[in-house]
């Protein structure tokens, strides 16, 4: 008998209508002979409107009833799923975050998994039991309250119960038929990736791949959890994001896998950096008290007549004031000239396991875009991955012209069920 974990996001149990459907599926899955544990996000759009409520009543919304009230969107669509699975005559038993034993640490909104001590759902499913666990929160065991894993933590919650009970494949549905090579939505000839390494998905999801969540993956391939993410409006087969092993070999590694953009960064320039030792520190000393994602770092050649040089990064637009002002309050003793911002920047990621074994990715890059008359401002490569930095105006038309030079393109466009991507 296999274990089975399955997520469905807010799309897909957006009614009493999908929960019916849900429910019917996990049903499916249950008399094909497997145990079942399902993690459930809340029902379509009910996460925003609690905090729009929340924010109607107060200005600044305590972070410890933010959390009471925003796991109470997943109460109610486990609670619903349970009950549609009864009524087609299959033992079901729903479980909140605390009672499925997913303990976190203290931080409101943004809490980080400890310890998943599953023991209820393990007894329900030895009574035969489909298990319902509500996704994206969990408990402290310090302050004794309950905490949410952050906007899309219920990803989070499926993997995490997929590594705490040993499970054969966790899957996840949303509203596109898998992973793809590019965002349908953008790019409409883009093609499902049958299979991914984790190592990839990660690239993709940290480039701005939203199918799913970053902190998932890194969870998945820190535990060994092999993911399925497939549609839950049909039956397809999905893609598999797995984790290659001696006795599993990533099987065929082609050049690329995918290529992801992203708009939600700017760009800082400090200008007229003294070209001197423990410049670089220094900035970059003030940038991180400040505890904002750094992504891209380029510095220039210093001009030898001024020895002063040029030092731009990238970071989520939501940070930039922050950083400005921190390092504005320190530019006497740094001994910069300006600084710059631009949130007009587009980043686009290509990403693949091959690039380790196969020269001229970069050149092929550069020349499409080149092609396209489009500039590139900045790059920087990792092993397995190229990212370029463009004007944000640019960024779809980069990806649909990169997403052909590569072979990427299908036949056939991509089917999108729902409008999300959640
Ligand atoms: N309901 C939460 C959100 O909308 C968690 C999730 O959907 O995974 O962010
Ligand atoms: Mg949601």
């Amino acid at each position: 008998m296999s274990l089975i974990v399955q997520k469905f996001g807010g799309s897909s149990v957006a009614n009493a209508e999908s929960i019916k459907r849900v429910a019917k599926r996990i049903v499916e899955t249950r008399k094909a002979g497997n145990e079942v544990v399902v993690a459930v996000s809340a029902m379509g759009d009910t996460t925003d409107d609690l905090l729009d409520l929340a924010h109607a009543v107060a200005p600044i919304p305590a972070p410890r009833e933010m959390d009471m009230l925003l796991s109470a969107g997943e109460r109610i669509s486990m609670a619903l799923l349970a009950m549609a699975i009864e009524s087609l005559g299959h033992d079901a038993r729903s479980f909140t975050g605390s009672q499925a034993g997913m303990i976190t640490d203290a931080r409101h909104g943004a809490a980080r998994i400890v310890d998943v001590t599953p023991v209820r759902l393990r007894e329900a499913l030895d009574e035969g039991a489909i298990v319902i666990v509500a996704g994206f929160q969990g408990f402290n065991r310090d302050t004794k309250d309950i905490t949410t894993l952050g906007r899309g933590g219920s990803d989070t919650t499926a993997v995490a119960l997929a590594a705490a009970l040993n499970a054969d494949i966790c899957e996840i549905y949303t509203d596109v038929d898998g992973i793809f090579t590019a965002d349908p939505r953008v790019v409409p000839k883009a093609s499902k990736i049958d299979r991914i390494t984790s190592e990839e998905m990660l690239e993709l999801a940290a480039n701005g791949a939203k199918v799913l969540y970053i902190r998932a993956v890194e969870y998945a391939r820190r535990h060994g959890v092999t993911l399925h993410v497939r549609s839950s409006f049909n039956n397809n087969e999905g893609t598999i994001v797995y984790n290659p092993s001696e006795t599993e070999p990533a099987v065929e590694e082609p050049m690329i896998a995918g290529v992801a953009t992203d708009l939600s960064e700017a760009k800082i320039t400090v200008v007229g950096v003294p070209d001197i030792p423990g410049k670089a520190a220094q900035i970059f000393t003030i940038v991180a008290k400040t505890g904002a994602n750094i992504d891209m770092i380029v510095q220039n050649v210093s001009a030898a007549s001024t020895g002063l040089t040029d030092i731009s990064f990238t970071l989520p637009k939501s940070e930039g004031q922050l950083v400005l002002t921190a390092l504005r309050a320190e530019q006497e003793e740094t001994g910069f000239k300006a600084l710059q911002y631009d949130d007009q920047i587009g980043k686009l990621a290509l990403v693949g396991a091959g690039m380790r074994t196969n020269a001229g990715v970069s050149a092929k890059l550069f020349t499409a875009l080149f092609d396209a008359g489009i500039n590139i401002e900045m790059i920087s490569t990792s092993e397995i991955r190229i990212s370029v930095v463009t004007r944000a105006d640019t960024i779809n038309d980069a990806l649909r012209v990169v997403h052909t030079a590569f072979g990427l393109d299908a036949d056939e466009e991509a089917v999108v069920h729902a409008g999300t991507g959640r």
